[in-house]
């Protein structure tokens, strides 16, 4: 077999991907016909593909690459402690400094007294041990029949077996027989689609008080915790109205429910403040972490744990672990690229430059004729495409068909931006400079116009 290099021909690269990588939420045989897209190299908001496209990453990665791509530092870290000490483990009585070092770091970035953490590889793996962590909880409180755990239609917590329990995604439900048992989805608060006559507020207020109906139906002794993304990003950056978080706080106080914030999107800077739960007001007794933890430059995640519920899982051998809760490496990267987050100040670049400068691009695109609602915290984004601007207005094409063109239009015009169903949505690195998001803006309406003059041609609308 020839060395596989960047030098290597796209054809053969792609034939090479489809005889043998199995890709992530894709129909293998559709993108072996088709060829994956081959990324080469990436700097700053750019990534560079095998044929040389200049490509804005709209996305930051999956809306990890919070520092941009890049960063030398980050490399020279990695390969630093990779010399120093390239693996322990922190099972069995042992520690090493970057795990110490780095959950010192967040515990001091947490809100509140969120000063603990259990690392995990990810998302997905965090929210496993959320699961556990939450059930242990009540049982050594002495309430071992609090085990359901409440999330949301349209959420997303990943895709292993508990996360995608968690989540609400149906199409995912469907693979595997999921969810497992004691988890309940309530209604996602998207107002935009499903809002019908009330006014954001009261839907809001509806949407939030169903967590209420919830735990009075399974009774509150039955009920372990509430998980929910501040601002739904995978569902398709579902911003909740301003009444939604304030009930789920009260709700989830009254009856004496574990708040689960899965920040694994809104965390280190997204939407303008270190944590979503910040900028919603909340305050949660776990925080999921991962992403921009290590501005995805490493594998890392982690459950942030109140010093309360900390006390209770301390009093017993929490039997849960990963080999690489802690990684020397992932942990050192990740301090560091907090490091430069706050000595560059990232956050404050989101809150005062980028997010504001944003805001008015992207909600000047409300007067394209394919866009109903925008939506835009911090950086990350939405577009509700709409055949007619309505609310809750469908177009005639099977849902998701004009997102999908809008999104290959995108690419064609080199620009990263995903689509769920008819929603398009944005999360680029928090670096990003003004002029690169003219750029976006640019190729966003350029995407727009083309995916229009199609839909229009063809009926779709
Ligand atoms: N929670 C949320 C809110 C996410 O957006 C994601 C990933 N998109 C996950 C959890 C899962 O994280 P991972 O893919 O690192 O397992």
């Amino acid at each position: 077999m020839p060395a596989i290099t960047n030098h290597l021909p796209t054809a053969e690269l792609q034939a090479l991907d489809a005889a043998h990588h199995m890709h992530p939420f894709t129909t293998g045989a559709d993108l072996a016909a088709k060829g994956a897209r081959v990324i080469t190299r990436a700097k700053g908001v750019y990534l560079t593909d095998s044929e040389g496209h200049e490509i804005l990453d709209g996305m930051a990665g999956l809306w990890c690459v919070n520092i941009g791509y890049g960063r030398e530092e980050l490399a020279e870290v990695a390969a630093r402690q990779i010399r120093e000490l390239p693996y322990y483990n922190t099972f069995f009585q042992t520690t090493h400094v970057p795990a110490i070092a780095l959950a010192a770091k967040i515990a001091e970035l947490a809100p509140g007294d969120l000063n603990h953490v259990f690392f995990a590889s990810g998302g997905s793996d965090a929210n496993d041990t959320n699961i556990r962590m939450v059930r242990t909880y009540w049982d050594v409180k002495g309430k071992p029949g609090k085990k359901i755990i409440i999330g949301r239609k349209n959420g997303y917590h990943g895709s292993t077996v508990g996360a995608t329990s968690l989540g609400g995604m149906s199409a995912m439900h469907a693979q595997g027989g999921l969810p497992i048992p004691d988890i309940h989805h309530i209604n996602e608060p998207n107002w935009w689609a499903a809002g019908g006559e009330t006014s954001p507020e009261d839907f809001g207020l509806a949407c939030a008080q169903e967590l209420e109906q919830a735990i009075l139906e399974f009774g509150e002794d039955r009920v372990a915790a509430f998980i929910a993304e501040p601002v739904q990003g995978a569902g398709g950056v579902i911003i909740p109205p301003e009444t939604y978080w304030p009930e789920i706080q009260r709700i989830c106080d009254k009856y004496e429910i574990l708040l689960i914030a899965d920040e694994v999107i809104c965390g280190f800077g997204r939407t303008g403040n270190w944590f979503g739960s910040q900028t919603m007001g909340i305050r949660p007794d776990i925080m999921t972490i991962a992403k921009g933890l290590s501005s995805g430059y490493q594998p890392i995640g982690g459950s942030v744990v109140s010093d309360e519920v900390a006390a209770v899982l301390d009093s017993v051998e929490f039997n849960h672990g990963y080999t690489y809760s802690g990684h020397p490496v992932a942990a050192a990267v990740a301090l560091e690229n907090l490091r430069i987050m706050e000595e560059e100040g990232v956050v404050e670049h989101v809150q005062t430059v980028a997010g504001p400068y944003l805001a008015e691009k992207w909600h000047a695109l409300a007067d394209h004729p394919l866009v109903g609602e925008t939506k835009l915290i911090g950086m990350m984004g939405s577009l509700a495409l709409s055949p007619n601007k309505e609310p809750h207005a469908t177009f005639a094409a099977e849902a998701g068909t004009i997102g999908y063109i809008c999104r290959e239009r995108c690419f064609a015009n080199n620009l990263v931006m995903r689509h769920v169903g008819d929603r398009m949505i944005i999360s680029p690195p928090l670096v990003i400079a003004p002029e690169e998001i003219d750029i976006l803006i640019e190729r966003a309406r350029k995407a727009l116009d083309e995916t229009y003059a199609r839909a229009k041609d063809e009926g779709l609308l």
